[in-house]
């Protein structure tokens, strides 16, 4: 629809960020604009209406996505961090990066049955996401569904990650 057209022209592709021969997805534009934010995350949500009791929101970009998500749909938030940022982790998980490995962590509020909604600004290589499936599988939690604003077809991340929800392809 509009809404989501206007969201779609709101996202900036800037050519050699962070470094030379990426093309960086910023969404600051689209998260400034009311109508073209409520519209990405109403998108995000839609499939899943109902089906989840907490959304996990992987660091950093992940982060500005959840909170909003956790307010439209109405349900509580749980941050997925970079390691040595939460004060009592109760599970982590290493993965591969391009060049070395990152952690990410979790608190002990995903339980074991939580219902919950994974959710990330980009999917490119898959990397991020299936550690974060993980890390919820491990804690007990049941990954209902996994929806990111925009995905990266060409990096195939959907190969690492399985089934996932894109508002926006690239
Ligand atoms: P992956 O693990 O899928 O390769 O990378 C995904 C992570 O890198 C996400 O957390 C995402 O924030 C970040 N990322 C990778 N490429 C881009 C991009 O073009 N734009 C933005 N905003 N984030 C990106």
């Amino acid at each position: 629809d509009d809404q989501l057209q206007r969201a779609q022209s709101l996202i900036r592709s800037i050519p050699d960020y962070p470094e030379p021969g990426v093309l960086f997805r910023d969404i600051t534009p689209l998260l400034a604009d009311a109508v073209a934010l409520r519209a990405a995350i109403d998108a995000m949500i839609e499939p899943f209406t109902g089906t989840f009791d907490v959304v996990a929101g992987v660091e950093a970009r992940g982060f500005l996505l959840a909170g909003a998500v956790a307010i439209a749909a109405g349900v509580g938030l749980v941050p997925i961090r970079k390691a040595g940022k939460l004060p009592r982790p109760a599970a982590s998980v290493d993965y591969a990066l391009e060049y070395g490995t990152a952690t990410i962590e979790a608190h002990d509020e995903i339980h074991p049955g939580v219902n919950l909604l994974l959710v990330d600004d980009v999917l490119a290589t898959g990397g991020t996401l299936q550690a974060a499936h993980s890390l919820v599988r491990e804690l007990g939690g049941i990954v209902v569904g996994t929806s990111v604003l925009i995905e990266l077809e060409a990096l195939a991340g959907r190969a690492l990650v399985g089934d996932v929800h894109a508002v926006f392809r690239a």
